[in-house]
């Protein structure tokens, strides 16, 4: 779960970090209540679930309360790469010398959370990383034991941070830390971190995206969850408690559990096809769920086959069958379906399911080569 910038921004504040004075607004006559308050001077800030927003155009400065209104009326009737701009977060100006990024994630190779800070933050940091990667300073961090100080004065040196700005950088690494910990985050990041004209550290831009799976610990964030701003096809999966992740190829596919999911794709890419979504069931999906997933995964107009791998254990063929039946009649599109049953009641399942155009398949990779041909234009 992605949070905005300004429900990012302060829950880093709560953890001492210093962010510009603002607040978020979803109408033109709020933002002009708000620029008056700060002075006229303001940033407007398109609040929307993607990176970039600066370069996109959603990012603009006003220098008075008139310009404020009618900046904040061209953003809020905005498309940012696709989604609608229903917020903007209306903060005062910042004059800066120095951009810095600093983010905390976790290495997956290295099994441990990393620090990674540069003195090349802003807008252009993915640049920085691919053309001077010299330039991007990284500590591995031990979870239990969390950062010291030692750590942050070597990421201060690395960035040529000035000697008077290490202490509140120590601080502000320390509340970034915190935040990471306590919101389970798999990412918080600012950039830019700012050195202002006042000598102040402060953070311009904020990123929080907290891990889905410590969720039901987390009810204070499931409550400021955006749906409106998440890709719906992605809403309705997480409603009936799938895992839905789409992908660019056009064989759509719906297998019950991760392991035999991925199997699948790699099958399917040995055939020589391209999986356009990884859906994992579940275990013990009812005929409700099933029929779900396969609306799902037909939303995507990509989809020109679906194959449907299924190993019966907890999950029962028959209600899989049942599932893909209630779906077909109401979807009426004319997808053609590569059925592959196997385990608890499948004869009863395939015995549902024949009569049908349907085809089916004894193997997984009979079932692939299949898809991957009637995908390929080739009859079967
Ligand atoms: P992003 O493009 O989505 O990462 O949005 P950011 O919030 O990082 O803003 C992009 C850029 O806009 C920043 O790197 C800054 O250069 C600039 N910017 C953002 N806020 C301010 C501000 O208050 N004052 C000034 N001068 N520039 C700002
Ligand atoms: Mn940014």
């Amino acid at each position: 779960m992605r949070l905005h910038e300004y429900q990012s921004k302060s829950i880093f504040a709560q953890h001492g970090i210093p962010i510009p004075k603002g607040r978020v607004a979803n109408s033109a006559g709020e933002v002009k209540q708000i620029a008056e308050e700060l002075g006229g001077r303001v940033v407007i800030k398109a609040q929307v679930l993607i990176g970039g927003r600066g370069k996109a155009g959603g990012i603009r400065l006003a220098k008075s309360v008139e310009e404020a209104e009618e900046i904040a009326t061209q953003i809020l009737s905005m498309d940012l790469k696709g989604l609608p701009v229903r917020r903007v977060l209306v903060d005062e100006i910042v004059s800066f010398s120095k951009e810095i990024y600093l983010g905390i994630t976790n290495d997956r190779t290295e099994r441990k959370p990393v620090i990674i800070a540069s003195g090349a933050g802003g807008i252009d940091i993915e640049e920085v990383a691919r053309q001077s990667p010299e330039r991007i300073i990284k500590i591995y961090l031990d979870a239990p034991f969390g950062l010291h100080d030692f750590q942050t004065r070597e990421l201060a040196i690395g960035i040529d941070l000035q000697r008077e700005l290490w202490k509140p950088f120590n601080a502000i690494a320390k509340g970034l830390w915190k935040a990471f910990k306590e919101t389970d985050a798999a990412i918080a990041e600012i950039n830019p971190l700012v050195v202002a004209s006042t000598g102040m550290l402060i953070a311009l831009d904020g990123k929080l995206v907290v891990d889905d799976n410590s969720l039901f610990r987390h009810p204070e964030l499931v409550e400021i969850r955006d749906l409106d701003a998440e890709e719906p096809v992605e809403v309705e999966a997480r409603k009936y408690g799938l895992s839905y992740i789409k992908l660019d190829g056009n064989i759509g596919c719906m297998v019950n559990g991760a392991g035999l999911a991925m199997a699948t794709l790699d099958i399917i890419k040995q055939n020589g096809g391209a999986p356009s979504n990884f859906l994992d069931i579940g275990g013990g999906a009812s005929a409700d769920k099933v029929a779900t997933a396969l609306r799902i995964i037909c939303a995507d107009p990509q989809v020109k086959v679906i194959l449907v791998n299924i190993f019966g254990g907890i999950t029962r063929c028959d209600e899989v069958a049942k599932g893909i039946l209630a779906a077909q009649k109401e979807a009426n599109k004319n997808i053609p379906l590569v059925v592959r049953l196997a385990g608890t009641n499948a004869e009863k399942g395939l015995k549902l399911l024949s009569g049908t155009n349907m085809h089916t398949a004894a193997s997984m990779e009979e079932a692939a080569g299949k898809a991957t041909r009637i995908a390929a234009g080739e009859k079967k």
